[in-house]
């Protein structure tokens, strides 16, 4: 047996733990141990406002008894069945999805958003087979933005540095410029939306466009330093889709469940997406579980005689009970607490606080939409170039000595991350949201 000489917490921590994206935060290792509301406490008791709501997941906030007894109860009455069968907590949840999507969806359920991604591309290519188009294989993606972990949700990315060194990934994932409408050389009237909206289709064709199962896009890029698209961006690229024959795959694993001011994003653009993933949000990471919402005719594609007109799709833990019954009542505070409401009126008043941040020098462009921010940091305005490493670290580290914990994430071709995240639980507090906006404020004006 190998005799352990690590004492604390963070010594045994750092022998047995591989953290991912350790090299981001280097030298930031924080345990842990209770969350409340908007806040977490680690072991030495220090507690901090979380921005970034976890991974940009715990919507309602954190330590909700009802979520907690949701769990149990189901646990109590079953703990587990496969949805090779069925349960009532699934059913249920299902229902209460269509409610939020005002539509008629068929849902599966997997545990996480790269899963619900995978089955999004699997029922696509599946379905234009069935649909005699078997050619149909390829997918468009953005470049910036990121859809999961797993090869083919990796593949789909467009971050070339999470992807190099797992190469090869699935092939058949191409990837065209994103909406970035502050690095465009287009006027900021929507015009390089629209050019990147052209792209997709001018890719359709090049690509031949009965090559093309589908286009996958969250309605607002998050990931990728959260690019807000102009109005008409989602509509032209949907109509590129139906003029094509591709589906339109929205990933709202973290654009949904209110987080930009409505309950899905893509609620904001007049689409109606063929096939919509989501997760995070869903149970706010109380529990794992996530769905992949598929149109009702396209289900109903696989239900022919064939026996291979049956999505050949298995996940032990996907829908969950005690995940699905964490789901409805996840959903049922963000209903009762009207906290999708909140998250837009939230988004207007940062808009206003940060108007005041906008004049810095150091601070090139502030996209808001609901409760998701992006802060992007440029060594002058002129030039737009990108901010110093160090100096976005030391604002992460300024903000989290006052007790305050920010995102970065950004434009890969800086080879760095400058762009600074805010992500917040839709619960937060006025005076939660006065100290988050303070605090931020102050760490970005003392560059
Ligand atoms: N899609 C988007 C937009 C995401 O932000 C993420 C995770 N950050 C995923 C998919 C993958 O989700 P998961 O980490 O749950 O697999």
């Amino acid at each position: 047996m190998i005799k352990n000489v690590a004492s604390t917490p963070l010594e045994k921590d750092s022998q047995y733990i591989w953290h991912s994206m350790k090299k981001y935060h280097p030298d930031s290792t924080m345990i842990v141990k209770h969350a409340d509301g908007s806040w977490v406490t680690d072991v030495e008791g220090k507690r901090y406002l979380d921005a970034m709501s976890g991974l940009w997941c715990v919507n309602v906030g954190y330590g909700r008894a009802e979520l907690a007894e949701a769990a149990y109860q189901q646990m109590k009455e079953l703990a587990y069945y496969p949805l090779t069968q069925s349960h009532l907590p699934a059913i249920q949840l299902a229902e209460k999805l269509n409610e939020w999507l005002g539509d008629e969806y068929v849902f599966f359920f997997s545990n996480s958003g790269s899963e619900a991604n995978e089955v999004a591309f699997k029922i696509a290519r599946q379905y234009h087979r069935q649909n005699n188009q078997p050619d149909r294989y390829k997918f468009i993606s953005r470049y910036r933005a990121y859809h999961g972990n797993s090869m083919g949700a990796l593949a789909a990315t467009g971050q070339a540095e999470r992807k190099y060194l797992y190469e090869p990934l699935a092939p058949g994932f191409l990837h065209v410029a994103p909406p970035d409408c502050y690095r465009s050389s287009h006027p900021a009237d929507g015009t390089c939306c629209s050019e990147s909206a052209k792209d997709i289709e001018r890719v359709m064709m090049w690509e031949l466009d009965q090559t093309i199962a589908g286009v996958i896009m969250e309605p607002i890029i998050t990931g990728g330093g959260v690019l807000v698209p102009h109005q008409h961006y989602l509509k032209e690229v949907s109509d590129s889709c139906q003029r094509h024959g591709a589906l339109l795959i929205v990933d709202e694993v973290i654009n949904g469940f209110g987080r930009t001011g409505k309950p899905f994003g893509f609620m904001h653009y007049d689409v109606k997406p063929d096939i919509i993933t989501m997760a995070k949000g869903l149970t706010s990471a109380y529990l794992p579980l996530s769905a992949t919402a598929v149109r009702k005719d396209i289900y109903q594609a696989f239900q022919g005689r064939e026996p291979y007109h049956h999505l050949r799709h298995i996940n032990t833990f996907g829908g969950n009970p005690a995940a699905c019954a964490v789901a409805l009542k996840n959903l049922e505070i963000l209903e009762k607490e009207q906290l999708v409401e909140r998250a837009k009126q939230l988004g207007c008043r940062l808009a206003m606080e940060m108007q005041e941040l906008y004049r810095h020098p150091r601070v090139g462009d502030v996209r808001i939409k609901g409760l998701l921010m992006g802060i992007e940091l440029v060594e002058d305005k002129q030039s737009k170039q990108p901010i110093e490493p160090d100096k976005i670290q030391a604002i992460i580290a300024r903000c989290k000595e006052k007790g305050l914990i920010i995102g970065k994430n950004g434009d890969t071709v800086a080879g760095y991350n400058n762009i600074i995240t805010i992500s917040p639980p839709l619960s937060i507090t006025d005076d939660d949201f006065a100290f988050m906006t303070r605090v931020l404020k102050e760490s970005v004006a003392s560059l």
